[in-house]
C-alpha cells in the first residue's frame, strides 16, 4: 500500500509519525511524498489553538478531495472531538491518544510485535526535512492541569517510555545518520516518576549521553518547576545543545497562580540565572500567553517587565484562545479580543528586542552549525544551505557543495534583522566531501 503520512503541532506528534514510518516500512508498505500519490494517509492533528484544530481540519478536507481511499485520524484533536471527525468526509478510523501507539497495528489490524522493527532504520518520512535530526518521544500526557491547557485532556496522565526503548529509537536515527537527537514529551521534566524504579530525566539524559557515537542532544520544552541548578551540570558535556525552553506563560504572580502553573516568577528568574552561569552563552526562550481571562493592565504590566528583565532569546507569543473543555474557557473576566491582540503585539516587540540583542553578541565568532537542508540556488549552480546552531542561531548561505546533515564551524558575518538569521563562511570543511 501506499502511505501518505502528515501531521500538525508538536514535536511528539513529529516524533509518533517517524514510528509509524519506521512499522510501515517493517510492514512491507511504502511511503509516499505526496497525499495523491496515496492509498492510505495518517493524520496527526493538534488542538493546542483553535488555529492549529482548524489546519488539522484543513488537511483533512485536502485528502478527501485528493482522492485518498482511507483517511486514518489520530492526535489530540480527534480525541476531543472523535464524532466531528468520523462524520468527515473519506474519515475512516479515529484512533485516540491513548491507543496512538498502536495505531498501525489496528489499522493493519496485525499483532503489535510484528511491527518491531529492530534494524530497520529509522525512516525519513517523506516530504519532510527530517534526515538530520531525529524527535524521539520519551514520555506522554500530564498529570498537571494548567487552566489554560487542552493538551492535558486529550493526551492523558503522564506515562514514560522505558530507557531500553528510548535507547533502541536512538540507535536506529544514528544508524539512519542522524547528526542530532532531540527528545520529546509532553511533559518532558515528568519523565521516570511512573516507571517501577523511578528515576529522573536528568537519570535518562546522563545514560543517553553514554552513547559516544552521538553527535548532539537537545532536549525539548521543560517545565520549569521540574528543574533544580543541579541539572544544570549535565551541560559539562558540550554535546548537549545550549538551549533551553522553558514556558513561563505569564510574568505575573497572580496570573500564573489563576493558570494553576507551579511557579513563581522569583523562582523562575532564580532558574534562569543558575543556567546561564553554568552554561556559557547558554539560549533561553519560553511560551508566553497575553490575555489570560481576569487578566488586568497591572498584571500586565508586571509580567512585561518581568518578561524584560529575563530577556529572553526567543519566546513563542499566543494570544489567549478559549479551548472548550478547560477551566480558563469557563472563567470570569475573559479579556476582550483586541486587548488580547494589542498585548500579545506589545509582548512580542519586547521578546523580538531581546532576542535580536542575544543574537547579535555571535557577530564575528565561529560557531558549529548542523546543515539542515541544501536546495539549488537561485542563481548559478551552487547550493542554498540552511542551518542551525546548538543554541538555535538560524545561519543561512550559499555553498559550492550541498553540505546537508554535516556540521562545520562557520565565521557568522551577518544578522539579517527579520527574518533572522546569519550568513558567513564555513571555515573548515569536513574531509569527507
Ligand atoms: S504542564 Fe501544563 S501546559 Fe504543560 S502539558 Fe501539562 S497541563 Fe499542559
Amino acid at each position: 500500500m501506499k502511505v501518505y503520512l502528515d501531521t500538525i503541532g508538536c514535536r511528539l506528534n513529529q516524533s509518533e509519525i517517524e514510528t509509524y514510518a519506521r512499522q510501515l516500512t517493517a510492514a512491507g508498505h511504502t511511503l509516499v511524498a505526496a497525499m495523491e500519490e496515496a492509498d492510505l494517509m495518517v493524520l496527526n492533528t493538534c488542538a493546542v489553538t483553535a488555529a492549529a484544530a482548524s489546519d488539522s481540519r484543513q488537511k483533512i478536507r485536502q485528502a478527501n478531495r485528493a482522492g485518498v481511499g482511507r483517511i486514518v485520524v489520530t492526535g489530540c484533536l480527534s480525541t476531543i472531538k472523535p464524532d466531528a471527525i468520523l462524520k468527515m468526509p473519506g474519515v475512516e478510523q479515529v484512533i485516540p491518544n491513548a491507543d496512538k501507539d498502536n495505531l498501525v497495528a489496528r489499522m493493519l489490524d496485525l499483532p503489535l510485535q510484528q511491527l518491531a522493527s529492530p534494524g530497520v532504520a529509522r525512516q525519513t518520512v517523506p516530504g519532510s526535512r527530517l534526515r538530520t535530526r531525529a524527535f524521539i518521544k520519551v514520555q506522554d500526557g500530564c498529570d498537571n492541569h494548567c487552566t489554560f491547557c487542552i493538551t492535558t485532556i486529550a493526551r492523558g496522565q503522564s506515562r514514560s517510555r522505558p530507557v531500553r526503548e528510548i535507547l533502541e529509537d536512538i540507535q536506529a536515527a544514528l544508524d539512519a545518520g542522524v547528526q542530532e537527537v532531540v527528545l520529546t514529551g509532553v511533559h518532558l521534566g515528568s519523565w521516570g516518576y511512573d516507571l517501577d524504579q523511578p528515576a529522573s530525566l536528568k537519570s535518562l539524559i546522563a545514560t543517553i549521553l553514554e552513547i559516544d557515537t552521538l553527535p548532539r542532544l537537545r532536549v525539548s520544552s521543560l517545565e520549569p518547576w521540574d528543574l533544580d541548578e543541579d541539572f544544570f551540570t549535565l551541560w559539562q558535556d558540550k554535546r548537549l545543545c545550549r538551549h533551553l525552553h522553558l514556558p513561563l506563560q505569564s510574568g505575573s504572580a497572580s496570573v500564573l497562580r489563576r493558570m494553576a502553573r507551579k511557579i513563581t516568577p522569583q523562582r523562575f528568574a532564580e532558574l534562569v540565572t543558575a543556567a546561564r552561569e553554568q552554561i556559557p552563552q547558554v539560549a533561553i526562550t519560553t511560551d508566553l500567553i497575553a490575555g489570560f481571562p481576569g487578566e488586568t493592565d497591572e498584571e500586565f504590566q508586571e509580567g512585561l517587565a518581568f518578561v524584560e528583565e529575563i530577556a529572553f532569546s526567543g519566546a513563542h507569543v499566543f494570544t489567549f484562545s478559549a479551548r472548550q473543555g478547560t477551566a480558563a474557557a469557563r472563567m470570569p473576566g475573559q479579556v476582550h479580543n483586541y486587548l488580547r491582540k494589542e498585548r500579545s503585539a506589545i509582548l512580542r516587540e519586547v521578546t523580538d528586542r531581546s532576542a535580536q540583542r542575544y543574537r547579535e553578541q555571535f557577530l564575528g565568532h565561529e560557531v558549529e552549525v548542523l546543515w539542515e537542508s541544501a536546495t539549488r540556488a537561485k542563481v548559478g549552480l551552487r547550493w542554498a544551505l540552511t542551518g542551525l546552531t546548538d543554541n538555535y542561531l538560524r545561519v543561512q548561505l550559499v555553498e559550492d557543495r550541498p553540505l546537508s546533515n554535516l556540521v562545520t564551524p562557520t565565521l557568522l558575518t551577518r544578522l539579517n534583522p527579520q527574518p533572522a538569521y546569519f550568513s558567513g563562511k564555513i571555515t573548515q570543511y569536513p574531509d569527507t566531501i
